[in-house]
């Protein structure tokens, strides 16, 4: 066995990896029609990794005709769904061919863990083009019980052009939500990755049509929110807007659609998510970690994080000091070195933003118990501690507003009533969980929590066979499960006269 270190290996070939940069429009990598591209910068160093297209309304016109040339002439929309099948899960298999290159470039890119990005972000997005494959020559339509003088069909059509827009956090695993079902179903799409972590969408494309998909129907468009987001969800021949990102550009895309076409706007936005511990919590050791790993993982850059513990306070001290202890042994390090379980925050904006409400939480008046501090500055990069917050009130920006960020805040209460009363009390209503040995306690708050997801004794415990989204101001609609197909295809009544 080679005694050199694995995160030797990982850096060497970090040096060696090829960059992509470019836009992917009917079949073929491009630059920008302008020439304009951006800085790719890693948030592991701060080093330029290269520069990638930035996308313009003029490259947003081409990759929607492309698209929609590629869905009229039927190429992929027409083929039968076992044919779409036998694409796409060649796809898939090329995505695990190809897991160590994609994930380095995602932990180049974003700067989470190298062995997170390995273990769970290429092989969840892998699944989740196969399970979508492995589901759409399964699907059957319906006949309404209207009587023996007609038949009437309920059908199920792709709705025709997807723009896909997505955020930065799991930027492989949100494109492979959207893809697997709207490329499944039969539409085609416009992918826009977050400008701040393009690589591993624009790699995916060549992969994609290496197994098969025809040329146009999928197009990869590298840019900023404004203009390349903007120009898609405002284009009139843009069909459904799939969105995942903060609700602020959430609520944009609403504005874009009115002032369009009215597209289909889905929503997978923000979210402050209450984890409640009650006093009869079956095991608190696992509940402790649990609510670390729920603020932690992917250095708190979560949507579903569980970034508000509430606890009932006979049990306070003791399930926080449970949690501190386990927060003081995560350090941030190095995202290329496999045995790093916490890395860097994906950009300088984020790490200022995310700092901003540590200093808001203890101005505030909130304890800081651990962390709060930037570390690892020689290396350039941006790493902030696990920090946790004691005595916060529901009042606070930190219990109010989404920090994606490593920062839990921790609050007390007395009972059940007024744990859900301040779970819900927030704008969001993504996810929630609930630990207690009590069934029927369990099921009364899980039915009164306003959220798309209610765990039980666990925490994001999570399968590409449940849906996935938000109540309020979490958003609208659901990726994963059969559920997404909704969000991908419209309904068609066809009514036959046979009397
Ligand atoms: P963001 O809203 O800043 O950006 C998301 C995407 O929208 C990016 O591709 C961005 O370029 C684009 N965009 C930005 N402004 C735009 C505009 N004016 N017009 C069109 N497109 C525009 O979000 P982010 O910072 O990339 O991601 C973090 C957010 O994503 C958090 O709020 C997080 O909760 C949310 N998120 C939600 C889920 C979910 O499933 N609910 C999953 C992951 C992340």
């Amino acid at each position: 066995m080679s005694s050199k270190p694995l995160s030797a290996d990982w850096q060497a070939r970090a040096g060696q990896v090829s960059i992509p940069g470019q836009a992917f429009i009917d079949g073929k990598y491009v630059n920008a029609l302008s020439g304009a591209t951006f800085d790719c910068i890693s948030p592991i160093d701060g080093r330029l990794l290269g520069a990638v297209a930035s996308s313009q309304a003029d490259d947003v016109d081409c990759a929607v005709a492309s698209a929609r040339k590629a869905f009229e002439d039927g190429r992929w929309s027409q083929q039968s769904p076992a044919s779409r099948k036998k694409v796409l899960l060649r796809f898939a298999d090329l995505i695990r061919a190809h897991a160590e290159e994609l994930a380095l470039l995602e932990t180049l890119d974003v700067g989470k863990p190298i062995t997170h990005s390995l273990r769970v972000d290429v092989p969840a997005s892998a699944r989740c083009i196969a399970w979508y494959a492995e589901a759409v020559d399964k699907l059957y339509d319906e006949i309404a019980p209207t009587g023996p003088g007609a038949l009437a069909m309920i059908t199920r059509e792709p709705i025709g052009v997807v723009g896909a827009i997505v955020p930065w956090n799991f930027p492989l695993i949100m494109a492979s939500w959207k893809l697997g079902p709207a490329l499944a179903a039969g539409n085609s799409v416009v992918l826009k990755p977050s400008e701040k972590s393009p690589l591993t969408a624009i790699r995916i494309a060549a992969l994609a049509v290496e197994a098969g998909l025809p040329d146009g129907v999928l197009n990869v468009l590298p840019g900023l929110g404004d203009p390349a987001g903007k120009a898609l969800a405002l284009h009139m021949d843009v069909d459904c807007i799939a969105f995942t990102g903060s609700t602020v550009t959430g609520k944009r895309m609403l504005e874009y659609a009115g002032q369009s076409n009215m597209k289909r706007v889905w929503l997978e936005c923000g979210g402050k998510s209450p984890n409640i511990v009650m006093a009869d919590c079956p095991d608190l050791d696992r509940a402790a970690s649990a609510a670390a790993s729920a603020i932690f993982f992917n250095q708190g850059e979560m949507c579903s994080a569980g970034s508000r513990l509430l606890v009932q306070e006979s049990i306070r001290d003791e399930l926080l000091e449970k949690v501190l202890a386990i927060a003081r042994t995560l350090e941030p390090g190095d995202p290329l070195d496999p045995a790093t379980t916490l890395g860097a925050l994906v950009d300088d904006l984020q790490m200022r933003r995310v700092l901003g409400y540590i200093e808001s939480g203890r101005s505030e008046g909130a304890v800081l118990r651990t962390g709060g501090n930037q570390v690892r500055q020689g290396t350039g990069g941006f790493y902030v501690q696990p920090t946790v917050f004691d005595q916060v009130s529901g009042t606070m920006k930190i219990a109010r507003e989404e920090i994606f960020g490593p920062v839990l805040a921790t609050m007390t209460f007395k009972d059940a009533a007024e744990a859900v009363r301040l779970g819900n009390d927030v704008i969001y209503g993504l996810a929630a969980a609930v630990w207690t040995r009590d069934i029927t306690a369990a099921h009364r708050m899980a039915r009164s929590l306003r959220a798309g997801m209610v765990y039980v004794n666990c925490y994001d415990a999570d399968d590409i066979t449940v849906p996935f989204g938000g109540f309020k101001q979490s958003g609208s609609g659901r990726d994963k499960s059969l559920h997404a197909f909704d969000k991908y295809t419209e309904l068609k009544t066809t009514w036959v006269d046979l009397s």
